[in-house]
């Protein structure tokens, strides 16, 4: 902020120093020109009118330099009654014209014409368009009657008969001209350096959104390597235990196991949901569209939940509407089972006694299409209604002491309605404190006719991989020796490699039914890999079956554009590798 201007400040540029904006600037040296010209030519028709003894000139010439003196020094001392100023100016200029014609000289006189342009291009230039052209009709009209009214077309261009004595009315003339030429030229270069302040701010901002972009990039390449840094291990954990599980343990060991693995779930769902909050925001991705049975898949993700529940002291309640039970629908079961995951974990954080409920609800049954209504009710904390919109935004929670009673990010319901958005539907709810809370949505499932199988447990499986040729590409130690103990677990002895190069060679060098490719290796990853053996001169190698191990639900999308048949979510669950060596060993007895 620059300083308030002295009531004595008879300088210019002190009072353009308190204005930012160049228009401003312009239209304060306009009117300072003109009043200064205006005092010249006052100063001018004194000194003349007293030389000549024109007396009448004289006066005018004393009232007209005070009145333009006071001007001059409202302007330089509160130049934000500019805009007043430009108005006495303009009519003190009309006024003149009005009288030169109709009382002074009856004619039209290049005096007149010289105020008339002023009035004109102080009327655009200092009160913008409207007044400008108001104040132009007002100076022409006089003008135009006049010689309408004396029935001559030709406009007489003459001095006042009482003009001021020579030298003294030429040099005013000269000045008005001037004056005219001074403020177009002020007026264009205000508009010449806005137009290079424009460019040069655009300059800027360009500089700015391309450094905006360069951190955008630089924090989701750091996101994505944290990602996987992050993962990794975890993923170990949750296999190891869940290989742990499958042996049968010791009810006492059982408990320790599902305590680890739920934890480590938990983990894992808040890393996804940091992750994926930027990428769902970032790259808006479609949906999967895979077909599965609605009913099955919701009662086997609720089992992990329902260990937790019941960890708590808590009744956990699935129903599901009969008219569900066997229908498959086609959607995405991850991001169905992310959004499921994290209201229900929720409603056992918020809920210190009572019940958990998932509830399934058939609202309409079509021929292709079912539209279901998802509802999540607990015995909780409950929470109030004014903050029922707050609590869906990033990072919000409903009072300040439940982070620090129940601890969170404030992450999990913003990705439900993020995810749910991606569904074409939005999430409700109600609830008051003391009275738990319901959560609810309505999802559209188109549907399909095709019978799938109730999975069999791993135990069951009957299907022999033993004779199946796999190459697994995994560059982390700990994860080669899990999947190979998941893969021996179903009969399969895999083939294991540790970066893209050795898989390609692999491939060069023999046949496989399918290999299972890490994303993210050194020396040669996943998808440049995958690229070399789709390039083969073999064309049975080159189309060789390759899953994509994949941590993200985000990655989907550049799996399929890379020329990788499947992928395979990490951290690794046996039924779903098992579904995957289902799906080759298929494959491999078709091509035979
Ligand atoms: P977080 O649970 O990590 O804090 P969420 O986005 O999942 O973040 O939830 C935001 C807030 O909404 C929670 O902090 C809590 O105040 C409130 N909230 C969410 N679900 C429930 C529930 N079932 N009962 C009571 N309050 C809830």
């Amino acid at each position: 902020m620059s300083e308030p201007l002295s009531f004595f400040n008879w300088s210019l540029s002190k009072t353009l120093a308190t204005e930012p904006d160049n228009f401003a600037k312009a239209r304060i040296r306009i009117i300072y020109t003109i009043l200064v010209f205006s005092v010249l030519k006052a100063l001018i028709a004194i000194g003349f009118g007293a030389a000549a003894a024109q007396w009448l000139q004289m006066t005018r010439g004393i009232i007209a330099l005070i009145i333009y003196l006071i001007l001059a020094k409202v302007i330089l001392y509160r130049p934000s009654r500019l805009m007043l100023l430009a108005h006495i100016m303009i009519l003190t200029g009309l006024l003149v014209i009005w009288t030169n014609i109709y009382v002074y000289s009856h004619q039209i006189n290049l005096v007149t014409l010289q105020f008339m342009f002023m009035i004109v291009l102080s009327g655009f230039y200092t009160l913008g368009s409207t007044f400008g052209i108001i104040y132009s009709l007002a100076a022409i009209v006089p003008v135009l009657l006049f010689s309408v009214l004396n029935n001559n077309p030709n406009i007489y261009i003459t001095a006042m008969p009482q003009q001021l004595a020579s030298p003294g009315f030429e040099i005013i003339l000269t000045l008005n001209f001037v004056t005219i030429i001074l403020a177009h030229y002020l007026f264009f270069k205000a508009f010449k350096s806005n137009i290079k302040e424009k460019e040069a701010l655009n300059h800027q901002l360009q500089l700015a959104a391309e450094e905006a972009n360069e951190l955008a990039i630089s924090k989701s390449n750091f996101l994505s390597t944290m990602s996987h840094e992050l993962r990794t291990p975890l993923n170990s954990v949750i296999g190891i235990t869940e290989l742990l599980l499958e042996d049968k343990p010791e009810e006492r060991q059982k408990e320790n196991l599902e305590i680890l693995q739920l934890s480590a779930l938990d983990l894992l769902s808040l890393i996804n949901n940091v992750l994926d909050f930027n990428k769902i925001d970032a790259d808006k991705p479609k949906l999967e569209a895979i077909p599965f049975n609605l009913a099955e898949f919701i009662q086997n993700r609720c089992a992990v939940l329902k260990i937790k529940a019941n960890d708590k002291q808590l009744d956990f309640n699935l129903s599901i509407d009969k008219r569900l039970e066997n229908i498959n629908i086609i959607s995405d079961p991850t991001r169905l089972s992310q959004i499921i995951y994290n209201l229900i974990s929720n409603a056992i954080k918020f809920t210190d006694k009572g019940s958990i409920s998932l509830k399934l609800d058939c609202i309409e049954k079509k021929e292709q299409e079912v539209i279901v209504q998802f509802s999540v009710v607990d015995t909780g904390i409950g929470i109030h209604p004014e903050r029922h919109e707050k609590i869906f935004e990033l990072f919000t929670q409903a009072e300040s002491h439940i982070t620090r009673k129940y601890g969170g990010t404030g992450l999990g319901l913003a990705i439900v309605k993020q995810i749910l958005s991606l569904f074409n539907s939005s999430i409700h709810l109600n609830s008051s404190p003391g009275s738990g809370s319901t959560f609810f949505f309505t999802i559209n499932f188109a549907t399909t006719p095709t019978m799938i199988e109730t999975k069999p447990t791993v135990a069951e499986t009957q299907t022999d991989f033993s004779k199946l040729k796999i190459l697994v590409a995994e560059d982390n130690e700990v994860n080669r020796i899990l999947v190979k103990k998941q893969m021996s677990r179903l009969n399969v002895e895999p083939v294991i490699v540790e970066n893209g190069e050795q898989a390609y060679e692999a491939c060069l060098s023999g046949y496989y039914d399918a290999v299972f490719m890490d994303l993210h290796m050194p020396i040669l990853d996943g998808v440049e890999a995958t690229k070399k053996i789709r390039a083969l001169p073999d064309p049975v190698k080159a189309k060789t079956y390759i899953l994509a191990f994949t941590a993200s639900v985000t990655e989907q999308e550049k799996i399929k554009n890379c020329g990788f048949d499947d992928f395979l979510y990490k951290p690794i669950n046996l039924n779903n590798l098992r579904e995957k060596l289902e799906n080759i060993t298929a494959n491999r007895s078709l091509a035979q």
